[in-house]
């Protein structure tokens, strides 16, 4: 990869659509119902721990697994689980949830208190027992990002408050609202990690939050606050590194592997907020917005209210909901329907009218190189295109496509209006297998 030659990487500047940034969060009532998906984080499901007809609290632990990779899910209403059923994500995953009836009393589980905590190991599980995955997005467990192989090597922490996907806001709102936590969990992670350079990054867009963390760690000479310039994908971790830090991070390596750890914003809000209390995720700071809802605001909600609630909660739809998405649209996972759950790395909910979601007319590539200038990592996805058309599996692995991170800055600044980054992915798809 050469992008390392530059000063700063590529990327595009997308509508902002922030219309919500200025709203206050508001909390939504109990659901009647909530769904709990067995996998709501990047690795292995979890087995239910409760059945049908057992009668649960508010921040009960419902599911684990002693597997690699894996966190606990738990319940955010109390009442009354109606039962294990089958369930398919937006993705394609089958798996199994746990649907619980409410009883809008909303009794905590007795064994909620604040973590005992003396060391690195207590800390780390704690992470664990919280149940925390990047909020980010990507739903990685939190407590194995804070448990990388070179502990003593990691010497930044870098916050990740760039939220560049256009409509989502509730990371600005979590900063707004809740520096205090943010800056507990800072603390934490610094001082049972033992890293004393933090990084706050925030894009120039939102000049109030970057205000905020400046005049309260003034008087903290391990925590600066970077300011990025709005673009398309600053929020992306190799990328965030870079801009940040000068660091490249190599082909199929990790953060850590330059000294790094990226934490999302409201990740490590949560962490400071959990110390305090004890109580495990089973809320969402979320944003719903997009042309098709009639009030769009940020919401706090029970983690498995399906997302009709959560609409219903901003009015209802504005008309034809021609596309709902969770996430944002240049990566967002479009939702087969409206009975899908919020889950723990579900960060906006996005519905979209017909006049915003018809497919644009596909021409023929002319060839004009705006792809590769557009890939903040120099690919060239036109190439890539060519290659799969081929099949040629060697050359896709020559034009390093496995280095894509799906950001969509390809396909959107292609004039053709070619699906770049959905020939990545199926490119990445027929390497894999490939390989296998
Ligand atoms: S989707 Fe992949 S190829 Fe396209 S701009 Fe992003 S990283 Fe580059
Ligand atoms: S931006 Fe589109 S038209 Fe231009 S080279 Fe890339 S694929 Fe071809």
């Amino acid at each position: 990869m050469a992008y390392f030659k530059k000063k700063h990487l590529s990327g595009v500047h997308v509508v902002h659509h922030k219309e919500t940034a200025e709203l206050e969060s508001v909390v939504m009532p109990t659901p009647a119902r909530v769904v709990l998906p067995l996998i709501q984080h990047m690795g292995s499901p979890c087995d239910a721990l409760v059945k049908k007809g057992d009668t649960v609290k508010v921040g009960q632990r419902i599911a684990d697994t002693d597997k690699f990779l894996s966190v606990p899910i738990h319940a955010s209403v109390s009442g009354t689980v109606s039962g294990v059923e089958d369930f398919v994500a937006s993705n394609g995953t089958k798996t199994k949830a746990i649907v619980i009836d409410a009883d809008g009393e909303q009794t905590v589980d007795e064994s909620i208190k604040p973590p005992v905590i003396g060391s690195r190991e207590d800390f780390l599980h704690a992470v664990r027992a919280s149940g925390l995955t990047g909020l980010g997005g990507a739903g990685f467990p939190t407590f194995i990002k804070l448990s990388p192989k070179n502990p003593d090597e990691v010497d930044t922490l870098v916050i990740n408050s760039a939220e560049c996907e256009p409509y989502i806001t509730s990371d600005y709102r979590e900063c707004m609202e809740n520096s205090g936590d943010v800056l507990d969990g800072i603390r934490a992670v610094q001082k049972y990690l033992g890293i004393h350079k933090v990084i706050i990054a925030i894009e120039n867009n939102k000049p109030k939050a970057i205000e905020l963390f400046k005049k309260q760690t003034n008087d903290d000479s391990e925590i600066t606050v970077h300011t990025l310039s709005s673009k398309y994908p600053q929020g992306a971790e190799k990328v965030i590194i870079y801009e940040t830090t000068g660091r490249v991070v190599p082909e199929g390596k990790l953060p850590a592997d330059v000294g790094v750890i990226v934490m999302n914003v409201s990740t490590i809000s949560f962490i400071g907020k959990y110390l305090k209390t004890g109580m495990p995720l089973i809320t969402k700071k979320i944003t719903v917005a997009g042309s098709a809802i009639k009030d769009p605001k940020n919401i706090i909600a029970a983690i498995g209210t399906p997302i009709k609630d959560l609409v219903e909660f901003c009015g209802g739809y504005n008309g034809e909901c021609a596309k709902i998405l969770m996430g944002g649209p240049m990566m967002g996972i479009a939702v087969t329907d409206d009975d899908q759950p919020l889950i723990k790395n579900n960060n906006a909910i996005l519905a979209l009218d017909k006049a915003h979601t018809d497919p644009p007319k596909t021409t023929a590539c002319i060839r004009c190189g705006r792809c590769v200038r557009a890939c903040p990592f120099s690919l060239m996805p036109a190439a890539i295109e060519r290659a799969f058309d081929m099949q040629d599996v060697e050359s896709l692995q020559k034009l390093k496509v496995m280095n894509c991170m799906e950001c969509g800055c390809c396909s959107f600044s292609c004039p053709a209006k070619r699906d770049l980054v959905g020939v990545n992915r199926l490119s990445k798809k027929m390497v894999r297998a490939a390989k296998r």
